[in-house]
């Protein structure tokens, strides 16, 4: 176990290092246009400047996963992209949530950083869809967490890049540029990928548990209208510096009801109240929290409802079941999950219907 253990870290470090190499190169090409970009910005100014027209629209839905963070993101061009997948505990939950809109495929998957609270149901997720690419800071560890995670990546030939601030991703027609991390420290929050995501004028700066250490390395332009706070609205996060720089209008935070950490602060919540940001809005309070963008408005969704399932899912003994089976209604939670997807696609992910129900379409 140790010897496969190191060899997949040298595996994944090998992986980052060639990426980073190739990443640099970018960058370097890229530079004088970026330079040329922060002037227009500059003149201009973020909020009269408009965007040439979008098309489609950005969906991010801040899911309720308890004291962990999730974020699925619907892009403009039909992909999808998930960044951090919480509890090993929520797994099912984010698999739900993402079959029913009738998604297949994870185009672009993020982890922040290897915290269980954000890579914990990755394993489990990753092994229910096609995988696309993949993006990780180069901090590694050796918690079994982590290594799972790398375990389902190899076993889906991922492509890992890495992330350093600095490198830009077209998202499925979003423009998404990572300002974060800038170095590879020992406290792992303040590794975390920050991911400054624009669509039309409208944009939004999502932090993992970036602290305020990690917030002061942050340079360029970071203006956005939401900011997910980070480390679930912790008093280490959120700092001045980072506030004055991305002057949200609407913050959300990702905690869970009655979390032993007093998340979200006091003093966070006090810095917000003092920029003047009275749009707050908390997944302990509100559930799952949805913004959809057109490039122009914003829409807020609290609670989002996903439509009717099909199939309840056992996802640890890959059987399909109607949702009136006992099968389902006995089933552990810590199993279920629910799916819109018809049968011969779930054939195809290795499920087998339950010979009791026999679900039909
Ligand atoms: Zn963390
Ligand atoms: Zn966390
Ligand atoms: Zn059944």
């Amino acid at each position: 176990m140790t010897k496969k253990l190191l060899s997949l870290i040298s595996l994944l470090l090998a992986l980052l290092l060639l990426c980073s190499c190739a990443e640099l190169t970018n960058l370097n090409n890229s530079s004088s246009t970026d330079e040329q970009s922060d002037i227009s910005n500059a003149e201009s100014g973020r909020e009269e400047s408009e965007s040439a027209p979008v098309e489609g629209e950005l969906r991010v839905h801040f899911l309720d996963v308890g004291q962990g963070d999730s974020i699925f993101i619907e892009l403009p061009n039909g992909e999808c992209m998930l960044i951090d997948a919480s509890e090993r505990e929520y797994a099912n939950r984010i698999i739900s949530f993402i079959d029913c809109l009738g998604y297949t495929k994870i185009d672009h998957l993020v982890a922040t950083h290897p915290h269980a609270d954000h890579i914990g149901g990755m394993e489990t997720v990753i092994s229910h869809f096609e995988l696309g690419e993949v993006y990780m800071p180069e901090a590694v560890t050796d918690t079994k967490t982590f290594i799972n995670l790398l375990e389902a990546l190899d076993k889906k030939g991922a492509q890992i890049t890495a992330v350093t601030a600095g490198l830009e991703v077209d998202f499925g027609g979003a423009s998404g540029k990572f300002v974060a991390p800038s170095l590879i420290v020992d406290d792992m929050n303040n590794c975390s990928a920050v991911l400054h995501l624009s669509f039309g004028n409208r944009a939004f700066l999502l932090t993992g548990d970036a602290e305020i250490d990690e917030e002061g390395t942050i340079e360029g332009d970071i203006s956005c209208d939401v900011l997910k706070a980070g480390h679930h609205g912790s008093r280490t996060s959120s700092g001045e510096y980072l506030l004055s720089k991305a002057n949200p209008e609407i913050v959300v935070i990702s905690c869970g009801e009655g979390n032993s950490y007093g998340h979200p602060h006091k003093e966070a919540l006090d810095r917000f109240a003092d920029k003047g940001i009275k749009s707050i809005y908390r997944t302990d309070i509100s559930g799952t929290v949805s913004i959809t963008t057109n490039g122009t408005e914003l829409e807020i969704k609290e609670q989002v409802a996903i439509g009717a399932h099909r199939w309840v899912l056992n996802i640890s003994s890959k059987k399909v079941h109607t949702a009136d089976c006992g099968g389902a209604v006995d089933m552990k939670e810590a199993n279920k999950a629910y799916s819109q997807r018809s049968l011969s696609e779930l054939t195809e992910l290795g499920y087998a219907l339950c010979s009791t129900c026999k679900p039909k379409e």
